[in-house]
């Protein structure tokens, strides 16, 4: 049984603040169930409601004891740096602060319906906008072929990190197919291509501003159900399964933060970028350089050799590269 700070009457379950205890009767005085679980869209929110509810503890004459106590739990529940907690309607909450932001993916986030409308929005000519080369979804088959492909592809072709991802979760066929796409030039038309599968866990996922380069807006036009912003480091840019992305509904209001929270996301990585740029010093020391070790012309033939027995190039085709690394 513990005793009021207030009135100083017993109390059985008295609500907590630091060290102050306030009975029932007195915690109504301050209208703490409509706040106390409450939870908080921005530290504004949270200054206006701690304001009020101090007000309410001077009218009932509250010390300056318990006043403070109270505000201190308001105080708690600050988030540092907090700009703004956006609910984007789609399952996602985006929780934006000042030098990171947080995506929370719940479990009512529809993949399917999702993924649908992000293709919908990402096929080339209708939002200007062509998918990444996410070809691949079979079952692996075999392993030891996939694995050399995806390691001797990965450290040759441009974009073989991702590529040697996907091989990692493709069957050897086609990953050949894709090889062999790969290596005349990527452009052959006709070539069905495979949905990019989206890329989005559930639970949390913290996103550093200082590790992205690249930052999209895409809003729902029309009867689209959904927009969505997309956040990409410039490294990985072909990579899908590095984008982040958070959905948000078409509603106009929802729309309308959706948009701030992309220009003030952008503004600060942005801002990150350029303070980047401008540290680089104007006298630089000289540093003894570590190369990084590069794969002879020899490896490189055997690599190509390997493709060969592997039946992901032709005969030809391994001729043609032999010759331009032996110079001849
Ligand atoms: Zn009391």
């Amino acid at each position: 049984m513990e005793i009021c700070s207030v009135c100083g009457k017993k109390s059985l379950l008295p609500e907590k603040y630091r060290d102050t205890s306030l009975c029932k009767i007195c915690s109504m005085k301050i209208l703490s169930p409509t706040w106390k679980s409450k939870k908080y869209l921005s530290n504004d929110e949270v200054d206006k409601q701690k304001e009020k509810v101090i007000k309410f503890a001077n009218v009932n004459g509250f010390s300056t004891e318990v006043i403070e106590d109270i505000a201190k739990f308001f105080e708690d529940k600050k988030i540092h740096g907090l700009i703004k907690v956006f609910h984007g309607e789609r399952g996602q909450t985006l929780t934006v602060c000042e030098t990171y932001c947080l995506i929370d993916t719940t479990e009512n986030f529809d993949y399917k319906e999702t993924e649908k409308a992000y293709l919908k929005l990402m096929t080339p000519g209708k939002r200007g906008e062509s998918s990444s080369s996410g070809m691949l979804d079979s079952v692996i088959n075999s392993q030891t072929a996939v694995g050399i492909l995806g390691d001797v592809v990965g450290s040759m072709i441009p974009g073989g990190r991702s590529l040697k991802k996907q091989i990692a979760q493709a069957g050897k066929n086609i990953a050949l197919n894709a090889i062999t796409q790969k290596l005349n030039g990527d452009n052959q038309s006709g070539t069905e291509r495979k949905p990019i599968i989206l890329c989005v866990h559930s639970g949390e996922r913290l996103i550093k501003y200082n590790d992205y380069d690249i930052v999209k807006y895409i809003e729902p036009v029309g009867e689209e159900e959904c927009g969505f912003i997309k956040l990409q480091n410039s490294k990985f840019a072909n990579d899908s399964e590095e984008d982040v992305l958070f959905f948000f509904g078409s509603r106009s209001d929802t729309k309308k933060e959706a948009r701030q929270l992309y220009e003030f996301i952008k503004m600060k990585i942005n801002t990150i970028n350029e303070e980047l740029k401008n540290s680089t010093p104007v006298y630089e020391a000289p540093v003894v350089e570590q190369k990084a070790p590069v794969s002879s012309n020899a490896d490189e033939i055997l690599k190509f050799k390997q493709l060969l027995d592997l039946g992901a190039i032709s005969q030809e085709e391994y001729d043609v590269k032999k010759k331009q690394l032996l110079g001849l």
